[in-house]
């Protein structure tokens, strides 16, 4: 690099000047670089190069490139120390990140690399990358949705750090047998990750009061005997796009503070003080793989709380570290909860200004509230958490003190203003009476935080004027939307390099980190070259999945068919029953009329079910079965065929989305807070058909709603429908509605396992069908007529996908986390010179 060695002794040497002297930082990747990867393989695995297994070579080149990265990664936590800038915190159980090395040698401006290991390596990249495992530390859009705002925070130079666990094992791996979800574990760290870096030496120890036996994978609390877990970080690094700024995801792994407990130890206890470590490293074992559901199990308690008092413990060591006097706590500090699995982060960070701080009350109740924010993700009433009072008399005696008197305070104040209205104090307390007393940990979150933000405007609407009324009439200040946004880097640059290369052809490269750039092609719907090109790029795409998805699930489907995809959670208020029923209309339609024109379709879904949730996995088996007879009745052979796909996770998401022709987005109206695989779709140029819910209106209103296919009930209409609504009767007055139903009731699709489908019976007829998909059943199928009419004419189906293309610059989380920034955290870019 030019650079004179410095003079000065080696004790004055910081790992910057070091690694300046390898030549480390160099980009293009150059012969200085190439030699870091020789040397990975040599001296990390003791091998000959030449005999490297594949996992070999993508460890040693992920270590290369992480070498690459360490200059610029250090050089930013220098540059955060010495500018003192306001930082970011983001606080998360959940990051759903999945592989790392295409997405950070892309970020480093790398991509040559792979055209220069083929050729001097003769190994392709796409190969290795496959080596890599999916780190699914999340079950599905909010942690996906962490992964992407921790890009965007280093894109946009934020100085940002990510909190979370490292889980030993994250989402589990989906099978299917015969059509049955099978859970099975993902253990995803077996082999060494070569993006983390441990630091033992910045643990932390985490009291709790009292120890506990693991029972049926819960903990079981053992009263009155204290013991500290340690959390130990791991770093791995959050590449902005350029390079310039490298963050941290720092995930906390839970473990014993020593092998002996020399008490236990000398009373002859062996077996029972080994034990106490193993239990101290239950807590960091697994992700619960339930998603929009809060399960109350006391293990999970403690993750919540370890991930909030590690965090806490180190933001404030380094807000101390940057000699900052307490008092400047908000304005040097912003720390966002990601739902309310970390609110714990109220009482911690108050006890944190009073116990250790010493500050008075009113102070520390000012600096807490003024430096935490509240995301809100769910209006489903199964998702909010509340704890029960005994698990924190148990663990958190001190936090529960403290819960009670925030609460006596704040009713206090809520009494002033409404005298003897009783019912509005129930309402709002932070404490549930009745039964077992619980916590209630949305109401702590609103109250002890500054900001509540919903993730799309129809959801932070309901959020203010349906679900907690009370307290936006308390804060009104306090309630605002952040519509959320994806990657484009992870989820159009690199899932989709034939529709990236045509765009920065078209409107140059700047769209990466400005996606409003895209508008600038929006003119070219009306340009039949362009739009050529655009079937073009997506026909590449198409194929490129169809060959993935032959190599990893010896699944065929045909490219030059329709692709009608729905993946994400299964959950019945997502409605993927109402697509397959929706399909066994067509299917029927078909059968009557072999000669009915619409165009050859693969109806393709994937999505895991959480493991308790039954009904999720009878339409998981649903799905498959349909997908048997259809697949294999002649009478719809070429035109119609359904697809389940196993195991949903973010790398079959980088490679469906792309290939995609029409997302389906079709949740109950109101219940979707926002959705986000809707604006990944979106910018890889699929059409949506889509209820008006979440994030869908807005792509409507982006997109123009010409561009989009709309249709089913409003959510005020299903809210308004709750007391009349009779799914009976559709039933018995729609004859194309009774003739699906009745092929799925009588086993036409199960001949060998009569009455498999008889919860769905159950739920549709018997229990009155609470997400209502027979009242949109017929304007759906409707609308998949216009659809498929549509898609007849590739030419006009072309034009409205571009125009979709051209218009999702709002969904980049880009533009989230700007909003973020300048609305909530008033925090800011940290540039290097
Ligand atoms: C984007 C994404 C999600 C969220 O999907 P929705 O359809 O918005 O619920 C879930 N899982 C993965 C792997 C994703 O990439």
């Amino acid at each position: 690099m030019g650079k004179a060695k410095p003079a000065a002794a080696p004790s004055a040497k910081g790992p910057l000047e070091i690694l300046q002297e390898y030549g480390c930082g160099s980009v293009p990747f150059s012969g200085a670089n190439d030699a870091l990867y020789e040397r990975r393989l040599v001296f990390d695995h003791v091998i000959e190069p030449a005999t490297a297994t594949p996992r070999e070579q993508f460890e040693a080149l992920s270590a290369a490139v992480r070498d690459v990265l360490a200059q610029r990664w250090v050089e930013t936590s220098r540059r955060h120390d010495t500018a003192n800038p306001k930082q970011v915190y983001y606080l998360s159980m959940e990051f759903l990140i999945g592989r790392s090395l295409a997405n950070n040698v892309a970020n480093l401006l790398l991509s040559p690399l792979g055209a220069w290991f083929e050729k001097s390596k003769g190994v392709s990249l796409a190969r290795l990358i496959e080596e890599e495992p999916d780190a699914g530390l999340g079950n599905g859009g909010l942690g996906r949705l962490a992964a992407c705002c921790i890009d965007s925070l280093a894109t946009l130079d934020v100085p940002a750090v990510g909190y979370g666990l490292r889980y030993d094992f994250g989402i589990f791996r989906q099978e299917l047998r015969d059509g049955n979800q099978v859970e099975q574990p993902d253990p995803w760290l077996t082999e060494p990750d070569p993006w983390e870096v441990a630091r033992p030496g910045e643990q932390v120890t985490v009291p709790v009061g009292c120890t506990f036996e693991v029972r049926h994978g819960d903990v079981r609390v053992k009263h009155a005997q204290p013991m500290n877990i340690l959390g130990v970080p791991y770093d791995r690094p959050v590449v902005g796009y350029g390079g310039r700024t490298i963050n941290t995801l720092r995930l906390w792994r839970a473990a014993s503070p020593n092998v002996f407990d020399f008490g236990e130890f000398s009373g002859g206890d062996f077996f029972g003080a080994v034990g106490d470590r193993v239990l101290a490293e239950s807590v960091t074992r697994v992700l619960y793989p339930d998603d929009s559901t809060a399960r109350g199990r006391s293990l999970r308690f403690l993750q919540e709380y370890f991930l909030v008092r590690c965090s806490l413990d180190d933001i404030v060591k380094r807000f101390r570290r940057r000699g900052n006097d307490w008092a400047a706590l908000p304005d040097k500090v912003a720390i966002q909860l990601n739902d309310t699995h970390p609110a714990m982060a109220v009482p911690e960070l108050l006890r944190i200004l009073l116990d250790e701080a010493g500050l008075g009350w009113d102070q520390a109740w000012d600096l807490t509230v003024r430096t935490l924010a509240y995301t809100n993700h769910t209006l489903l009433p199964e998702a909010l958490e509340k704890w029960p009072v005994e698990l924190f008399e148990a663990l958190l005696p001190r936090h529960l003190e403290l819960v009670y008197e925030i609460n006596r305070r704040f009713l206090g104040d809520v009494a002033a203003k409404h005298p003897g209205d009783e019912g509005r104090l129930a309402r709002v307390s932070l404490i549930e009476e009745g039964g077992a007393r619980k916590v209630r940990m949305a109401n702590l979150a609103i109250v002890g935080t500054h900001s509540t933000n919903g993730v799309a405007a129809i959801h932070s609407e309901l959020l203010r004027t349906a679900t907690v009324p009370d307290f936006a009439e308390v804060f009104p200040e306090r309630f605002n939307n952040k519509t959320n946004g994806v990657t484009p880097r992870r989820w159009l640059l690199l899932a989709n390099p034939d529709l990236a290369a045509l765009l920065t052809d078209a409107v140059g490269p700047e769209w990466v980190t400005n996606l409003a750039h895209l508008r600038k092609a929006d003119g070219l719907a009306d340009d039949p070259a362009f739009r050529a090109k655009f079937l073009v790029a997506k026909r590449a795409a198409k194929l490129r999945f169809v060959d993935w998805l032959k190599a990893t699930a010896g699944i065929a489907v045909d490219p030059d068919t329709l692709f009608d995809v729905q993946i994400k959670r299964i959950h019945e208020y997502k409605r993927q029953l109402l697509n397959a029923i929706q399909v066994v209309v067509w299917y029927n339609r078909l059968r009557a009329n072999p000669s009915l024109a619409v165009p050859p379709r693969t109806v393709l879904f994937a999505g895991k079910a959480a493991p308790a949730y039954h009904l999720a996995k009878v339409i998981i088996k649903l799905v498959a079965a349909i997908g048997k007879v259809v697949n294999a009745d002649p009478a719809t052979r070429g035109k119609l065929r359904v697809e389940f796909l196993p195991n949903y996770s973010c790398t079959l998401a980088e490679h469906l989305i792309p290939a995609a022709d029409l997302s389906e987005q079709i949740s109950t109206a109101g219940y979707e807070a926002s959705g986000t695989s809707n604006m990944k779709f979106m910018m890889n140029g699929a059409l949506t058909v889509g209820t008006r819910d979440g994030a869908n209106i807005e792509i409507a209103e982006e997109a123009g709603q010409e561009n989009v296919f709309m249709f089913g009930l409003t959510a005020d209409q299903v809210l308004g429908g709750r007391g009349w609504y009779n799914p009976q009767w559709h039933y018995e007055n729609e004859p194309e509605t009774r003739a699906a139903l009745n092929l799925i009731f009588d086993n036409h699709f199960c001949p060998d396992e009569p009455g498999a489908f008889e919860a769905i019976r159950e739920t549709l007829l018997g229990k009155g069908d609470y997400y209502m998909h027979l009242a949109d059943l017929t304007e759906y199928v409707e609308t998949q007529r216009g659809v498929m009419a549509l898609y007849a004419d590739r030419d006009a189906w072309a034009k409205k996908a571009v125009h979709n293309v051209a218009r999702s610059g709002k969904f980049s989380s880009d533009r989230t986390i700007f909003e973020y920034c300048r609305d909530v955290w008033r925090a800011g870019p940290c540039r290097p010179a």
